[in-house]
């Protein structure tokens, strides 16, 4: 079992309060490791270590910034494999795509380097004797909040911006999968920072992250996670008007229309389903499918659901690893449970596999859920587990288009059809962030990530997200002066 430092300020140092908390194995239920149980008074002093750093690494030219964001990329692929063997150990990512998970991200890096030497200002046509000009700048300290489901890869996306534009970072990772935050800091030691440009805080989100969200020396919260503590965050940042970036959940809707490829469909969307356990934010949360094929969808779909491998996370041929912790496990039964009482089916799935290894760890295999209606549980909240939500037949795209909308969450959505101006019309018509239009690609620094309604504010990745992380000054030169009297 390890014991584990914070690094703040440009140490490892203990909690304050002295104590840590423990982190378990989701796959054997082992605990691996002691972590510091991080609070206010360790906020207190990030802050300060980030405060003083800011005018240090804010002042460094952009160039230098950016190579250094090119060395981080470099330590990314190069430690790939121990940083997704980390992310394996505590969250049960399945090790076939673990270290590519890690390894890709340090093409955020890259691009934010490469576009952060490119960010322009402009100039605003005034009179001949005005010049007016806006620049970027670095907004201060920012908190990056973090979920589990990805436990370095959503720390990933958000420090590379955040620290290649000038901004110094206190990372608040989750509590229950922080390992990779901090080895990814002992990595970054080699660099030579100023102390106090990246500090990481383990603890609980209700302290550690609420005293971040409240805190006078934070400028800015970047946070993931649920919509209900993006609730929090955004009224414990209003007391200083923070600025604010949410990227929050989705009950994203899938709609396979009558002329849709069903095979294709079937395949990705039931990939996306159960990648990461259905732990992400982009997983299908709810299947509207035409009746003309409804019954060939889903046999296609169970029947791949069924060819995967759910087991040991370390072993080679595991599809989908455990879930991330018993608490969650139970909050995933629960929802099965509900939507049988609810009057749902459960035609695949539903339970604990029993057989060894998974008899231990926090498993629950593919499940299938059909005759979902729109008002049930299981079709209005985020599952965030390896259970497909069918809803009953549809036969209107007019009528589709409406329930699919019908949701507080407006993150993606997934349009099956062969017609593609048939398929854009329904992309215009849907409130999401994101529309895949027969496809199910994957996200790219350069595309920005963003939901509507209640699935957040603000862009991850892009040149929009780019400049979230800088304030925008604008300067009045009057060219006359001095005047001559
Ligand atoms: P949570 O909202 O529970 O936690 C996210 C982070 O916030 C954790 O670090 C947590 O700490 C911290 N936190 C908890 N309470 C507070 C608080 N009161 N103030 C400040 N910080 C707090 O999310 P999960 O970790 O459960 O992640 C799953 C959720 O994340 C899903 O809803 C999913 O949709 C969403 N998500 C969204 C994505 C997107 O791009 N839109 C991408 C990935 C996930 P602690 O770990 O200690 O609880």
């Amino acid at each position: 079992m390890s014991q584990h430092k914070m690094w703040i300020g440009g140490k490892w140092v203990e909690a304050e309060s002295g104590r840590t908390y423990p982190v378990f194995n989701p796959a054997t239920e082992a605990e691996i490791a002691q972590v510091p149980l991080g609070g206010k008074a360790d906020v207190d002093k990030a802050v300060d270590a980030a405060r003083k750093a800011f005018p240090i690494w804010s002042k460094k030219s952009q160039a230098e910034r950016s190579q250094i964001a090119m060395k981080i990329a470099a330590i990314l692929r190069d430690n790939a494999k121990e940083l997704g063997a980390i992310d394996t150990l505590d969250h049960g990512t399945p090790v076939k795509t673990a270290a590519a998970t890690v390894a890709g991200k340090a093409i955020n890096f890259e691009w934010a380097a490469y576009n952060a030497r490119s960010l322009m200002g402009h100039t605003v046509p005034q009179s001949p004797n005005e010049l007016v000009y806006l620049q970027h700048e670095p907004i201060g300290v920012v908190a990056l909040i973090t979920p589990w489901n990805f436990p370095l890869s959503m720390i990933l996306v958000k420090l590379a911006p955040a620290l290649t534009l000038g901004n110094t970072c206190i990372i608040k990772p989750p509590s229950i999968d922080s390992l990779a935050a901090l080895r990814l800091a002992e990595l970054l030691e080699k660099l030579d920072l100023p102390a106090g440009t990246i500090n990481v805080v383990t603890g609980p989100g209700g302290t550690v992250g609420g005293a971040l969200a409240s805190h006078r020396g934070v400028d800015m919260v970047s946070f993931t996670g649920s919509c209900e503590t993006g609730k929090e965050i955004m009224a414990a940042a209003s007391q200083t008007v923070k600025r604010l970036h949410l990227e929050l959940g989705g009950k994203n809707p899938v709609i396979v229309l009558d002329d849709a490829d069903v095979n294709a469909a079937a395949g990705a969307m039931a990939a996306r389903q159960f990648s990461n356990s259905g732990q992400i934010c982009a997983c299908p949360g709810r299947f509207y499918v035409h009746e003309n094929v409804y019954d060939e969808f889903l046999e296609k779909f169970v029947a791949v659901a069924k060819k995967l491998i759910t087991g040991d996370p370390n072993d080679e041929k595991t599809d989908m690893g455990p879930l991330v912790s018993a608490e969650h496990r139970d909050r995933v039964e629960g929802y099965i449970k509900s939507g049988i009482e609810d009057g749902a089916k459960v035609i695949l799935g539903g339970k604990r596999p029993t057989a060894s290894p998974m008899n231990r760890g926090y498993y629950v295999v593919p499940t299938v859920i059909t005759n979902a209606t729109q008002q049930m549980k299981v079709a209005r909240e985020e599952i965030f587990g390896p259970v497909a939500v069918f809803m009953e037949k549809f036969s209107s795209d007019e009528k589709v288009i409406g329930m699919a909308n019908d949701s507080t969450f407006g993150l993606c959505a997934y349009v099956w059809t062969k017609d593609m101006a048939r398929g854009m019309r329904f992309a215009n018509e849907i409130a999401a962030g994101t529309v895949w239009l027969s496809n199910a690609l994957s996200l790219a620094p350069e595309l920005p990530w963003n939901g509507y309604k209640e699935s957040g504010i603000g862009k991850e990745n892009s040149l929009y997200g780019l400049y979230e992380y800088t304030n925008l000054k604008r300067v009045h030169v009057d060219l006359m002066t001095p005047k001559k009297i």
